[in-house]
């Protein structure tokens, strides 16, 4: 169990929530869901209340990792001067609240926004959503663009963002744009994760460059088929719950983050 502590996130939406945390990357396919998606999970397993925001509009990916094919269902809440507000209830997969995009969209269409209209469905995505009081809102970002970036760090005061890459050096390059963007923005960087370590890709690469950034390492995740299996059958909570070969390597990130 862990000592829970954070300021109040919520900023402008007025969301009770402690923390809240982006999970970005500079490109896509590097495993930055994955890692939403378990340090979600690690931090319910700590004991903390949790929320999962897919807000990946190019490619949104949670509800299929978490294997929820549940939707969301609008609701009537009394509102603090006697009106009746309509409200989403998040989904539960596994003990986390989570919302996504995929929700809304058909699951074979491309979505198609720009920055504005971006920016008022994610508004609206988070403050519409009843998410209740939580500890963390864990928000897995769309891949590069500082769009939803931008957006997120005038709604709410948010406590930081993990950034992920995958060892080799064209993706290093990519991780290093993905701080730099969450910089310009003002969103602090909690540190670099990597992800998919091994043979492949090689290793060491991130905390090289998290070094030389001056941000924390927050550990490596290895390539493993374990974590790509449970991904596709919407078990990725089993990587962190059950005795497997990554969970420890995801618990500590979620402890280091
Ligand atoms: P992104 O969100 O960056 O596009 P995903 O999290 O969707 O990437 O991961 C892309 C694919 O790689 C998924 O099939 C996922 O299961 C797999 N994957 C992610 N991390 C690992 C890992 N450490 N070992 C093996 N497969 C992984």
């Amino acid at each position: 169990s862990i000592n829970i502590k954070g300021k109040n996130s919520g900023g402008r939406l007025g969301l009770k929530v402690k923390n809240v945390i982006a999970v970005g990357a500079g490109k896509g396919g590097v495993g930055k869901s994955t890692v939403a998606a378990s340090l979600a999970f690690a931090l319910k397993e700590f004991g903390a209340r949790v929320g999962l925001v897919d807000a990946d509009v190019y490619g949104p990916s949670i509800p299929h990792l978490v294997g929820t094919s549940e939707k969301p269902v609008a609701q009537e809440f009394q509102g603090k001067d006697g009106q009746t507000l309509t409200r989403i209830v998040p989904v539960e997969a596994d003990g986390l609240k989570v919302m996504s995009m995929a929700f809304f969209v058909e699951p074979e269409q491309a979505v198609i926004w720009r920055g504005p209209m971006l920016h008022k469905a994610i508004s609206q995505f988070l403050q519409d959503t009843e998410w209740g009081e939580l500890d963390y809102l864990v928000i897995d970002m769309p891949p590069g663009t500082g769009d939803v970036s931008l957006t997120l760090s005038q709604l709410l005061d948010m406590a930081g963002a993990v950034v992920v890459c995958s060892p080799q050096q064209v993706a290093l390059l990519d991780a290093v744009k993905a701080v730099q963007m969450f910089r310009q923005v003002k969103i602090p960087v909690l540190g670099i994760v990597e992800n998919m370590s091994g043979e492949v890709f090689g290793r060491g690469g991130a905390q090289a460059k998290g070094e030389e950034l001056q941000i924390p390492f927050l550990g490596e995740i290895p390539m493993n088929a374990e974590i790509r299996e449970k991904s596709d059958v919407g078990n990725i909570s089993q990587l962190v719950t059950e005795d497997c070969e990554s969970q420890a390597h995801l618990l500590k990130v979620a402890e280091n983050t």
